[in-house]
């Protein structure tokens, strides 16, 4: 979310309900390394996905039933799919898996 648009710098803006549905445009498997806090979270991947509504943001990404994302590729279709209450609360960030 911004708080103002960064083209005419309107300041009054609003939500706007999204379909959910994007491509990943980028995206990276965190193996080694973490940042500060993640540490427990290994293996995770974040992507950056940017949804048909034409706005892009970073979310996490669900592993395939395999537990990898080796079926991830960039321009590849995704859809939000949210974690639970309880992961949401730990960390809230959108996060999406793979779509058809
Ligand atoms: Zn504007």
């Amino acid at each position: 979310p911004r708080h103002l648009c960064p083209f005419c710098y309107e300041t009054d803006l609003s939500w706007v309900l999204s379909s959910g549905r994007g491509v990943l445009h980028s995206y990276a498997v965190q193996r080694l390394g973490p940042p500060s806090g993640f540490e427990d979270d290994l293996p995770y991947a974040v992507g950056v996905v940017k949804l048909d509504d034409g706005v892009q943001l970073l979310g996490r990404l669900w592993p395939d039933p395999d537990g990898e994302w080796s079926g991830y590729s960039c321009d590849g279709r995704v859809e939000f799919h949210g974690a639970d209450a309880v992961e949401i609360g730990r960390r809230p960030v959108p996060w999406f898996r793979r779509a058809g």
